[in-house]
């Protein structure tokens, strides 16, 4: 593995999917601010365990990480509650839209897992009740990638415009008795942390933690146990690409976690994490070239957990 040049890889890979750039999928249209984006974009980047970096294409070009967010919150949760955040939250893939209702309802509001919506609503209101909050997932990142950041505010507001989904998966939760907090300040961490802008290259390096065994990429120091970290990949690859899972699994065999700003995080456990972005998502709102990219990756590496 370590012998390959990855830079190589990448930039055959960036020369392979750039002719394909705008034929397949759609920008998010549901989030305003998201369908402005321009589709023609294709970024790439890795960071290995040792801390070897590569990069191709757009990928120091920031994008809203929208649900990749989830991972790092989820990871916060864990530190800050350990077991007892399981209480609220079920580890079960979907199978069902990331937003949808109709589960929520047949399971008396404890959502199957914290990568779609409801569970990431649900972990923003256990942040909350810790004491925590957007400030503190922005921090989080900021510190694994060892750059400053910022949340994108108008993303934000555009959320929280035309949230009503999520609105209605909060308040469903909290009819349920299963949300401690008010509504409206859990959607504020949520919005906020899914409007976070990072390039491939901050989140190829951010994630490394998750393949590392839970070791800070930068500095080493433990942030979550192996243990959690074993855990956090097994969610990601039944439950971090909505209900395209098995389809990931299938095609790519790597832990991975999207978001519908068109990115996606994936982890070889011990080797690497890389992050791919294009905007434009197929009907599941994974993005397209993202997910043949990733293809690509594992069909000439031959890297894949199984
Ligand atoms: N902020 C988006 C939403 O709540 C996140 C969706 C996603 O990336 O899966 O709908």
């Amino acid at each position: 593995m370590l012998a390959m040049d990855l830079q190589a890889i990448l930039d055959d890979i960036d020369a392979a999917i750039r002719p394909l750039l705008g034929q397949e999928g759609r920008a998010a249209n549901y989030i305003p601010a998201l369908a402005r984006v321009p589709v023609a974009r294709f970024g790439i980047a890795l960071r290995c365990c040792d801390g070897r970096e590569a990069a191709a294409g757009d990928a120091d070009t920031p994008f809203s990480i929208q649900s990749i967010s989830k991972l790092f919150s989820l990871t916060l949760a864990m530190q800050l509650l350990g077991e007892t955040l399981w209480q609220r939250i079920g580890r079960e893939p979907s199978g069902n839209p990331f937003n949808s209702l109709v589960q929520l309802e047949h399971e008396q509001g404890m959502p199957r897992n914290p990568l779609i919506n409801a569970g990431a609503i649900a972990v923003a209101d256990r942040l909350v009740s810790a004491g925590r909050g957007k400030q503190d997932v922005l921090a989080l990142l900021a510190s694994l990638c060892g750059e400053p950041l910022a949340f994108d505010e108008e993303v934000a507001r555009s959320e929280a415009d035309t949230g009503f989904r999520n609105l209605a998966l909060a308040n469903f939760m909290k009819s349920f008795g299963k949300l401690d907090n008010d509504v409206a300040t859990v959607l504020d961490v949520y919005f906020h942390q899914c409007a976070i802008a990072m390039s491939c290259r901050q989140l190829a390096r951010a994630a490394g933690y998750l393949c590392r065994d839970g070791a800070h990429p930068l500095d080493g120091s433990t942030l979550v146990s192996e243990r959690q970290t074993r855990r956090i990949n097994a969610l990601m690859l039944t439950c971090g690409t909505y209900d395209a899972a098995g389809e990931f699994a299938f095609r790519i065999g790597l832990p991975c976690k999207s978001g519908v700003g068109g990115g996606i995080v994936a982890i070889v456990p011990d080797t690497l994490s890389l992050c791919v972005w294009s905007p434009a998502l197929d009907a599941t709102g994974n993005s397209v070239l993202g997910m043949r990219a990733l293809e690509m990756f594992t069909a000439r590496t031959g890297l894949s957990i199984f």
